[in-house]
């Protein structure tokens, strides 16, 4: 069986203000602490997880580079102590561009790491801003050039659109500048508003607008044709690649592999048990101390949850559905409407259908409730 093992690292410069992640600023005292309950904890799952290959390993946040490379590297190490680690494994770092160098980049490369994961954001210094991100795209130019300079060969850059005062002129510099430095792998989402966020405080207020769908319609479809036109392969909604350069461990949640969760709020899957962390990093820190697996709660997924689950996974990986599985009169209004082809006795959504993959599944999949 092969397995993926995600680590979340839940600490953060600052605190962006459109992010609802299960991150915080202000809690490096926490982090020596922190690095040994991850060893302890992965100690303490490895005996359940011992028939699984592990084929990719993920270090995601918060920010995970706010940690030396000598501890991220020691992590990563005492997993290949504890579970049966596949010798081309592909291993993730998350970066925050302001926290990284050639000097801590060349430890993680060292270290094992093979790909690094970098947020760039944006190369507009306004919508930085107005993200509340602390740093300026020369950050990125500068931690990319680092990057290259440590021997990676597979680099992502993140980036996000829609951000109050971004044009769609300023989108298509974005995405120019990120092309310009040719990384294997691109990610772009769509910004989206969480209501227990400051920036999701700030459009209840009225401070602030919501990004208007139209213009983020627009931004994914420039997204799309720029993406293509310089060689990157659009495999998920959100995310493009060279060829061959697709991140396994983000298609093996896709292709519904079982997967690991280790660190404050992280969740894991297997078969069709989901299972999650509890989330503040006190509580993971005192259950993991006190020799106990920090699990905050679980979930059986029945069959029609997993039939839907997998509906929805395999239409945002463009690997569709088999015709056979829906009912003609659900899929052919879609495929009339250009959302879905029918490619050979298989319904897989057109970019135009990922702007509404929701609307799609729910669709294609009521009759099954
Ligand atoms: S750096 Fe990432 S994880 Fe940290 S606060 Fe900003 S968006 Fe959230």
């Amino acid at each position: 069986m092969s397995a993926g093992i995600y680590m979340h690292v839940p600490f953060c410069l600052t605190r962006c203000g459109y992010c609802d992640f299960n991150a915080y600023e202000g809690l490096d005292e926490l982090k020596p602490r922190y690095v040994r309950a991850l060893l302890a904890e992965a100690a303490l799952t490895a005996p359940e997880w011992h028939d699984a290959e592990i084929s990719s390993v993920f270090l995601g946040g918060g920010t995970p580079t706010t940690i030396t490379s000598a501890d991220l590297a020691s992590l990563f190490g005492a997993l290949c102590g504890l579970f049966d680690v596949a010798s081309d494994v592909e291993v993730t770092v998350e970066a925050n561009p302001d926290t990284v160098d050639l000097e801590s980049l060349g430890g993680l490369r060292e270290g094992g790491f093979t790909r690094l994961s970098m947020g760039a954001q944006s190369f507009d210094h306004r919508v930085l801003r107005s993200l509340e991100r602390l740093h300026a795209p020369g950050s990125v130019r500068r931690a990319f050039a680092a990057a290259r300079a440590a021997g990676y060969a597979n680099v992502n850059l993140d980036l996000i659109y829609g951000a109050h005062g971004e044009t769609l002129e300023s989108w298509e510099r974005t995405l120019a500048e990120a092309i310009a430095l040719a990384p294997e792998h691109i990610s772009a989402y769509a910004l989206t508003v969480e209501p227990a966020t400051p920036l999701g405080r700030a459009v209840a207020r009225g401070d602030v607008p919501e990004p208007d769908p139209d213009t983020q319609a627009d931004m994914f479809q420039l997204a799309c044709s720029m993406l293509r036109d310089a060689g990157y392969g659009h495999y998920e909604v959100s995310n493009w690649a060279r060829p061959g350069y697709e991140c396994r461990h983000n298609l093996g949640y896709w292709r519904r592999q079982p997967y690991l969760g280790l660190g404050a709020g992280a969740h894991s899957s297997r078969h069709r048990r989901r299972w999650w962390n509890v989330r503040p990093p006190e509580e993971y820190l005192a259950t993991v101390e006190g020799g106990r697996l920090p699990v905050g709660g679980e979930e059986l997924l029945d069959e029609g949850d997993a039939y839907l689950e997998e509906v929805f996974l395999r239409l945002r990986i463009f690997e569709g559905v088999p015709s056979s599985w829906i009912e003609d009169e659900r899929a052919d209004p879609f495929v009339a409407s250009g959302l879905l082809t029918d490619d050979d006795g298989t319904l897989v959504p057109t970019e135009s259908g990922m702007l509404l993959l929701n609307e799609l599944v729910l669709g294609l999949t009521a009759a099954v409730y």
